[in-house]
């Protein structure tokens, strides 16, 4: 028994020890190596933040591409609301982001909700995006919002305090990140998110998304003379680390996938757009963004490699 925890401690020392190690061997790799030609836009989803008390939604993500040469911006925009409704206020503050740092375009990455976001911003402006890529993006909707919305009619008093209760949420992350003015819809969320209303929004923005159930999109689209490239990876591992205290409501809630490949809360087939990096790494929605706090899969590919690596494909791309 002694030496079964003295195993265990050494093991638990041994994972720590690899975190810093980790992080450290990034820093100091190459130059350059995140050196886009167009600034990283990291776009947050559902209940997402830019900074909370110095922890960043995307978590040390944004730090880690700067190191190697990338200019990032991070985005403040509504935790809940319709995906056209996130679109527009991310695309006025590209306008800012255009404006202070003298770029031509952005290479927008988006997380979850935030990857419909930023297709709705490269649909509508195309002169402004170089590409879009799909982090665990709800690209063809999620069965959570589906059950609810088929569970709980909208004129109900639950519905009510349902809503009303996420919007507490939502703007109390407002409140947190220092943008108390961030509007909260939770029932424009659910439509959104649920397949019907991906489907509509697909429609309207079919740039990128696959026209096969499980297959990848056109890795380009070009709109008016303006090409705007498609790339999207995902989880596909509900529980990942015992440390992290998300990972028993993933457990849960990967139920509702019946056994087909997904993060927790987005398939792995709903979730592919444009060039598929790949679908499946071992990670949950969280992890996706190295949350929380870096409490990721330590037997996997730390998702901060993973957003340096794609850094590099963008700038090799010329992008
Ligand atoms: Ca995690």
């Amino acid at each position: 028994m002694k030496k079964t925890i003295t195993s265990l401690f050494a093991t638990l020392a041994m994972s720590l020890a690899i975190v810093p190690t980790a992080a450290t061997s990034a820093t100091l790799s190459t130059t350059g190596y995140t050196q886009t030609k167009y600034p990283i836009v990291l776009v947050h989803g559902w209940m997402g933040w830019d900074n909370i008390a110095g922890v960043d939604h995307f978590y040390r993500v944004a730090s880690e591409l700067r190191a190697n040469g990338a200019k990032v911006y991070t985005v403040a925009i509504s935790q809940n609301n319709s995906t056209e409704y996130r679109g527009e206020q991310l695309l006025t503050q590209v306008k800012q982001i255009l404006a202070i740092s003298g770029a031509s375009k952005v290479n927008l990455i988006g997380h979850s909700h935030g990857s419909p976001t930023s297709r709705y911003v490269a649909g509508v402006r195309p002169d402004l995006v170089a590409s879009v890529t799909s982090v665990g993006g709800v690209n063809k909707g999620a069965i959570v919002p589906d059950i609810l919305s088929g569970a709980v009619p909208t004129d109900s008093i639950t519905f009510k305090a349902l809503t009303t209760a996420v919007n507490g949420i939502g703007k109390a992350i407002a409140v947190l990140s220092g943008h108390p003015e961030l509007q909260q819809n939770s029932a424009a969320t659910m439509v959104s998110l649920s397949s019907a209303g991906a489907k509509a929004f697909n429609v309207k923005f079919p740039q990128g998304v696959p026209t096969t159930s499980c297959g990848e999109g056109a890795y380009s689209a070009t709109t008016n003379g303006n090409k705007v490239n498609y790339y999207s990876w995902s989880g596909a591992k509900a529980v990942t680390n015992v440390l992290d205290i998300s990972d028993p409501l993933f457990a849960v809630t990967t139920l509702v996938y019946k056994g087909a490949k997904n993060d927790g809360l987005v398939g792995a087939c709903d979730s592919r757009l444009g060039r598929v990096i790949r679908d499946d790494y071992a990670m949950n929605h969280l992890d996706e963004v190295n949350q929380f706090v870096g409490l990721v899969n330590l037997f996997e590919t730390n998702p901060v490699t993973i957003f340096r690596q794609h850094a590099n494909r963008l700038k090799t791309a010329g992008l």
